[in-house]
C-alpha cells in the first residue's frame, strides 16, 4: 500500500494517545504516504499527541474542542493558510458523561443528552462542512461508530442514540456532497481498549463476549481498523459512499451462540 496516499493531505481528529483508534488510522495513512495534520483536545492530550504527530512527520498540531465552534474555525483557517486544499478527514471523537454509561438509558439527563449529541454527532457534520469547503478535487470523510446504534448494548445508553444519529448524518452528508465527489462513510468498530471505551460500565464483559461470540473469535486491533480506514479514504473505495462498514470480527452477523458455546 506504499504510495497509495502519496500527495494526499488530511486532518486526523481524535488522537488521545497511542491506544486511540485515530492513531491506528493515522499510522496506516502515513505509511501509505499521506501528509497529516492532527487536532488535540486540551493541553494534557496535546503533550501526548505531539510525539505521535512528530513520529509520522506531521507539522500541523492544532488545539480543538468541538464544543467550541470558534476552535473548529481556527483549525480550518490554519489548514486553509497552510495547505489551501484538503483530501480527507477522520473524525474519531465521542463523549458522554460516564455516570450515564451505566444503568438505564431512560435516566439520561437532558443536559448530557444534548452534550453527547453535540460532541459525538453534530461535530461530524460541522467539521465535514468545513472540510468539504476545502475539498476542491473531491475527497473523503470518515467517522467512527459502534453497533450500539442499531442494537441495545448494555450500558451504551445515550451513546447508542448519538451513534444512530451519527450514522444517519453519514447518509445525509454522503447525499449532500456526492455531486462534488466527496464521499462520506463510517467504520463501525468492535470494542477496543481505549480511554473512551473504558468509560462504558462493564467494558471487560463486552470484550469477553465479543471474543467468545464473533465469527473470528477475537477483538479487532487499531491497526486493522486503520487498514479499513485506508481503503475508505483512498481511491480503492471510489464507488463507496454513505456506508457503515463493520470492522468487528464479524460480530454483527451473529444472532446467538450455540448450546455448546453457552455451556462453556
Ligand atoms: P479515545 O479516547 O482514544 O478517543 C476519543 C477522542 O475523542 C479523544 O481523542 C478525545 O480527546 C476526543 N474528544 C472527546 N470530546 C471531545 C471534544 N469536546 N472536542 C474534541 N475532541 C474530543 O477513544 P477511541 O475509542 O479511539 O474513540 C474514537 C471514536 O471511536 C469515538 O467516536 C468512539 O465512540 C468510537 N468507537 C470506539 C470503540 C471502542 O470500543 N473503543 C468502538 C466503536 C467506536
Amino acid at each position: 500500500m506504499d504510495g497509495l496516499m502519496k500527495g494526499k493531505r488530511g486532518l486526523i481528529m481524535g488522537v488521545a494517545n497511542d491506544h486511540s483508534i485515530a492513531w491506528g488510522i493515522a499510522k496506516r495513512l502515513a505509511g501509505a504516504g499521506a501528509e497529516l495534520a492532527f487536532t488535540y483536545q486540551g493541553e494534557a492530550f496535546g503533550r501526548r499527541v505531539k510525539p505521535l504527530a512528530e513520529q509520522v512527520g506531521s507539522k500541523l498540531l492544532l488545539p480543538c474542542d468541538v464544543e467550541d465552534s470558534a476552535t473548529i474555525d481556527s483549525v480550518f483557517d490554519t489548514l486553509q493558510r497552510s495547505w489551501g486544499t484538503l483530501d480527507f478527514i477522520v473524525h474519531a471523537i465521542g463523549f458522554s458523561d460516564r455516570n450515564e454509561l451505566k444503568g438505564l438509558y431512560a435516566n439520561t439527563t437532558r443536559e448530557n443528552f444534548i452534550r453527547t449529541m453535540v460532541i459525538s454527532c453534530y461535530s461530524f457534520t460541522e467539521v465535514t462542512r468545513r472540510a468539504a469547503a476545502m475539498m476542491e478535487n473531491g475527497g473523503s470523510a470518515l467517522t467512527l461508530t459502534y453497533a450500539g446504534s442499531v442494537r441495545v448494548m448494555p450500558n451504551y445508553n445515550v451513546m447508542g442514540v448519538a451513534k444512530a444519529a451519527l450514522e444517519a448524518s453519514v447518509r445525509y452528508l454522503a447525499n449532500d456532497y456526492g455531486p462534488r465527489n466527496i464521499r462520506v462513510n463510517a467504520i463501525s468498530a468492535g470494542p477496543v481498549r481505549t480511554l473512551a471505551g473504558a468509560g462504558i460500565a462493564d467494558a471487560r464483559h463486552m470484550f469477553t463476549y465479543q471474543r467468545r461470540n464473533s465469527p473470528l473469535r477475537r477483538t479487532v486491533t487499531i491497526d486493522e481498523i486503520g487498514g479499513s480506514a485506508l481503503y475508505l479514504l483512498s481511491e480503492l473505495s471510489s464507488g463507496v459512499t454513505g456506508e457503515i462498514h463493520y470492522v468487528d470480527s464479524g460480530y454483527h452477523i451473529v444472532s446467538m451462540p450455540t448450546l455448546e458455546e453457552l455451556k462453556q
